[in-house]
């Protein structure tokens, strides 16, 4: 148990060592390592644990390697539609946008929903006038470009199908998410996810990583929660609200309310993915029921650990 610390994760999905090579898993190791000291060195400040999980997912926001902000994958039109959330553990509140475009940085706005609006969700086009009342950093189409995600959607460009991130070349399911979960010193626990969604995703389709209790919460009482995985599940078993639910109504400790959801109620519903937690006593939790799930934890106690496969 620690004072402080955080934890990330970079997707879940069939992240075989297999399909990587030496370059690209230092790559991916690298940004993991980069964005938990972004949000650790905050931490260590006596920051709070809300500027921690938004720093972490900034820094996974602006890797090319990861599905949210620069990255995101591509929908059925062509574009690049983007959902984001941040909640704060000690005072419940709460911020999220989805079907952003050409926001920088999706948590950032998030976090501006929530600090300075009345609001707890916007949308589209709203969102983004929100952003630019707010001063929040715009790009233009070609800085989210990336060749990878391109293709992936060529693959099924005209097609009624959708795809998890890399799973359209790989004929495998990964799902490039990004999250991040901590306890400050102060004893306070905060969550943030981040993501471009599905490829070939039409009709304005959002998944569970902005929705509140979904891919989302935070409560200082229970846990803080990110998630990552085929979000149509994670939105219909109320994920991460449920994990609190078990440790407050049921009394499950972290861990054993993570495995619960992930490895039993989810897997039920044919939901594959994973997700990170924290309680205020820095317990850590990083369950996944699919072959990998990027991610790691820096702790105040000494526990440092980045890691990809099972
Ligand atoms: N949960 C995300 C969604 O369904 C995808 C992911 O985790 O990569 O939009």
């Amino acid at each position: 148990m620690s004072d402080f610390t955080i934890a990330i994760h970079g997707g879940a999905g069939t992240i075989l060592r297999s399909d990587m090579t030496a370059d690209l898993e230092r790559e991916y190791t690298d940004a993991l390592e980069q964005a938990l000291m972004a949000g650790y060195s905050l931490l260590e400040k006596g920051i709070s644990s809300v500027d921690a999980v938004k720093a972490a997912v900034t820094s996974l926001e602006d890797c090319i390697l990861f599905n949210a902000g620069r990255g995101s994958v591509f929908a059925a039109d062509g574009s690049q539609e983007m959902d984001a959330s941040i909640m704060d553990g000690g005072t419940l509140m709460a911020g999220a946008v989805s079907a952003v475009k050409n926001i920088k940085n999706p948590v950032e706005l998030a976090y501006a929903v929530m600090a300075k609006s009345r609001h707890v969700m916007l949308n589209g086009q709203g969102a983004y006038e929100f952003a630019l009342s707010q001063g929040i950093k715009t790009e233009k189409d070609d800085y989210f470009f990336s060749k990878f995600r391109y293709d992936q959607w060529k693959q099924l460009q005209g097609t009624d199908e959708t795809a998890l991130d890399h799973n359209v070349a790989a004929g495998d399911k990964k799902f490039g998410t990004v999250g991040a979960v901590a306890l400050d010193k102060h004893g306070n626990i905060a969550a943030a996810t981040s993501t471009g969604g599905m490829t070939n995703k039409k009709w304005g389709r959002i998944g569970d990583s902005p929705i509140i209790g979904a891919g989302t919460y935070a409560n200082n009482k229970t846990c803080a929660i990110s998630c990552t995985g085929h979000g149509e599940p994670f939105i219909r078993a109320v994920t991460a609200y449920d994990v609190s639910c078990l440790m407050e109504y049921k009394g499950h400790s972290l861990q054993e309310a993570v495995h619960i959801v992930v490895h039993d109620k989810l897997l039920k519903i044919d939901g594959e993915g994973g997700m990170i937690g924290v309680d205020a006593q820095g317990n850590v939790a990083m369950i996944f029921n699919s072959e990998g799930m990027y991610r790691g934890m820096k702790c105040s106690d000494g526990r440092n650990e980045v890691l990809i496969y099972k």
